[in-house]
């Protein structure tokens, strides 16, 4: 997946660049800062003595040392004062300038820590969308796979309003349908419902049988494989098409990676994950009644026994087809992120 939320020590991260949330002397501090030095090792701190500081915005890079990754990038974020002394810009600039920087080192994994979200007081979740926006637009013309770590899950703020709603839409589809429901009356529900099913299948003339020409086993099974439907591959590239949109837009909207796409592309009978062929749905700005029809023919269903399943149909109803903000809320619930 090119952009991925995840929760963990950043010094634990094998991965080809971390990024390091550092102060402007470039000379060691607390937090995640503290963190790096101590698991790199002292020859860490050595090398920075020799960059002489990196001004706020900007990016520098050294040797990982003892640390799982081949470089650490250091970079300076802003202190937060009121969000009208160019914040905005300036960690904008952090995000940038560090990934450019891996890309020129040839990084195809970057991690990245929650720049300015600590003592530097940016508030977490605008800290957060400037991540995700920033990353986001700097993939859609590069290969790479960018991670955000975040150490806690309270370190992590998503909109507070979006995920209440969610919050509360699961309370209602969800935990209606498997708590509150007391077992005999969902047994009766289950019931009539089944059997009032039998009660019409049992009473309905059978129209097909009557008009469809008798084929004999093979001939009718033979007939029947003759006429499958579209598959996955097929949808996907139909509404991209009908969307007007390129095959990378699609993916990179999608959090999907190129050689995944073409993976689906290529394979005719290619039968994606549940998550990858949600993100293309939400990619495609699919209604619900599409997104089910393209689930099937990936083989899945969307289910309100899956609490997944029911953040995705809130965003879809409510038109929101962002997907990395759906992708926060999924990571804030401790559930699997759409895309691959
Ligand atoms: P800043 O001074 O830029 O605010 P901090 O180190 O105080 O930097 O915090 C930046 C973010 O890094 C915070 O959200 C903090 O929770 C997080 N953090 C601290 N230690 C680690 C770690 N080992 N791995 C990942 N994130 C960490």
């Amino acid at each position: 997946m090119p952009l991925e939320i995840v929760r963990n020590d950043i010094t634990k991260m094998s991965v080809d660049a971390i990024v390091n949330a550092a102060n402007t002397t470039l000379l060691g501090g607390g937090g995640v800062d503290g963190a790096i030095h101590r698991a790199a090792g002292p020859q860490l701190l050595e090398e920075c003595r020799k960059l002489h500081g990196c001004r706020t915005g900007e990016a520098k890079i050294t040797c990982g040392y003892h640390l799982p990754c081949r470089y650490v990038i250091h970079t300076a974020g802003p202190i937060w004062q009121d969000g009208h002394h160019g914040e905005r810009e300036l960690l904008t600039s952090c995000y940038r300038n560090s990934l450019e920087l891996a890309d020129k080192y040839h990084c195809e994994s970057v991690a990245f820590p929650l720049i300015s979200s600590g003592v530097y007081g940016y508030p977490k979740a605008q800290a957060l969308k400037v991540a995700m926006d920033t990353i986001t637009q700097f993939l859609l013309d590069h290969d790479m796979t960018v991670y955000i770590v975040v150490f806690s899950k309270d370190a992590f703020e998503v909109s507070s309003k979006l995920f209440k709603d969610i919050e509360a839409y699961i309370d209602d589809v969800y935990v209606d349908e498997h708590l509150s429901a007391p077992r005999e009356s969902m047994r009766m529900r289950l019931q009539s419902r089944y059997l009032g099913k039998a009660k019409a299948y049992d009473a309905a003339p059978e129209p097909e049988a009557r008009s469809t020409p008798i084929l004999a086993p093979q001939a009718l099974l033979d007939d029947m494989l003759n006429q499958v439907d579209e598959s996955f591959a097929q949808m996907l590239i139909r509404m991209i098409d009908e969307k007007h949109m390129t095959d990378a837009q699609c993916y990179k909207r999608a959090n999907v990676d190129r050689r995944l796409f073409n993976k689906i592309k290529n394979i005719p009978d290619y039968k994606p994950s549940k998550q990858t062929a949600l993100a293309f749905a939400i990619a495609l700005e699919l209604s619900l009644n599409e997104t089910k029809d393209m689930l099937m023919k990936a083989g899945f269903a969307l289910s309100h026994s899956s609490k997944a399943d029911i953040v995705v149909e809130y965003c879809i109803m409510t038109g929101n087809y962002d997907i990395m903000e759906i992708n926060q809320i999924l990571f804030k619930l401790d559930l699997q992120p759409l895309g691959y």
